[in-house]
């Protein structure tokens, strides 16, 4: 995600927030694409603008999110909003990247303003006035995406339940360092190259909630990510293995070599 920042007139927003907090996201559509969206927003006196347009991985901010942008069509709402305008009209949904996109930048509004991931707080623009917008770009998509990958909030909460209970798993069998603090300054050892792997696959999924992390655990030993902590186990071992031999015939030795033959097993 790219964001590039265009200067529009400032008649077309109000600097500020008249001290309010933000606490919502206001979702829209174009009706168009990007290049008009952002024609539109540099009109002198069009009076309207949003703080961010997307369309598939290139992100436009207009607006400070300080600054209040004049989008919802209503200016207690606009106070305490961010808006979002997303490439698609009504013969052209919204790309799967440009949800994907959206998901990844709503995600870090609601970090920064500790806004919940939910319908009460990320809106269509229609839920604030009567308007058809956001037409057929699905909110809800984007708060799965927001929240790590395109599924339900409980499936995503059974996720990280799975993962936190695959991590105990190891850390009974010894796989893993019980201690999270420990860091591997010395040559990796075959018991700690579970906890190697998934830290490799954290760095991977930066930022994302860990359902991500289990569905890529899960794709990468070959099951679905329906599978059980037991299962997911014992496809490790195998890996765990190779690289143990690996470094016994001496072609590792220390993380750099081991995070590379990680990569290449998988
Ligand atoms: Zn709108």
């Amino acid at each position: 995600m790219q964001i590039t920042k265009q200067t529009i007139p400032n008649t077309n927003y109000e600097v500020g927030r008249r001290s309010k907090t933000i606490e919502k996201v206001i979702i829209h559509w174009m009706v168009s694409d990007l290049n008009s969206a952002n024609a539109q927003f540099k009109k002198v006196g069009g009076g309207t603008s949003a703080h961010y347009g997307i369309e598939n991985d290139t992100v436009y901010q207009w607006v400070d999110e300080a600054n209040t942008a004049y989008h919802a069509g209503n200016f207690n709402v606009n106070l305490e909003s961010v808006g979002i305008e997303h490439s698609a009209s009504p013969d052209r949904p919204a790309s799967e990247q440009t949800y994907k996109t959206s998901g990844e930048l709503v995600a870090q509004i609601a970090k920064r303003y500790n806004i919940p991931l939910d319908r009460a707080h990320i809106m269509r623009h229609g839920e604030v006035v009567a308007t058809q917008c956001c037409g057929t770009v699905d909110v809800d998509k984007i708060i799965s995406y927001a929240k790590g990958g395109p599924m339900d909030n409980e499936s995503n909460t059974d996720k990280q339940v799975q993962f936190d209970r695959m991590l105990t798993h190891l850390r009974i069998k010894n796989f893993i360092a019980t201690d999270a603090s420990e860091k591997f300054t010395k040559p990796v050892r075959p018991d700690g190259l579970l906890k190697l792997l998934v830290e490799i696959w954290n760095d991977r999924e930066i930022d994302r909630p860990k359902a991500s992390k289990w569905d890529t655990i899960c794709l990468k030993v070959g099951l679905s990510n329906t599978a059980t902590v037991d299962e997911v186990a014992v496809e490790l071992q195998p890996s765990v293995a190779k690289i143990a031999q690996a470094r016994e015939n001496g072609r590792i030795d220390g993380l750099k070599q081991a995070v590379e033959t990680v990569k290449k097993l998988f």
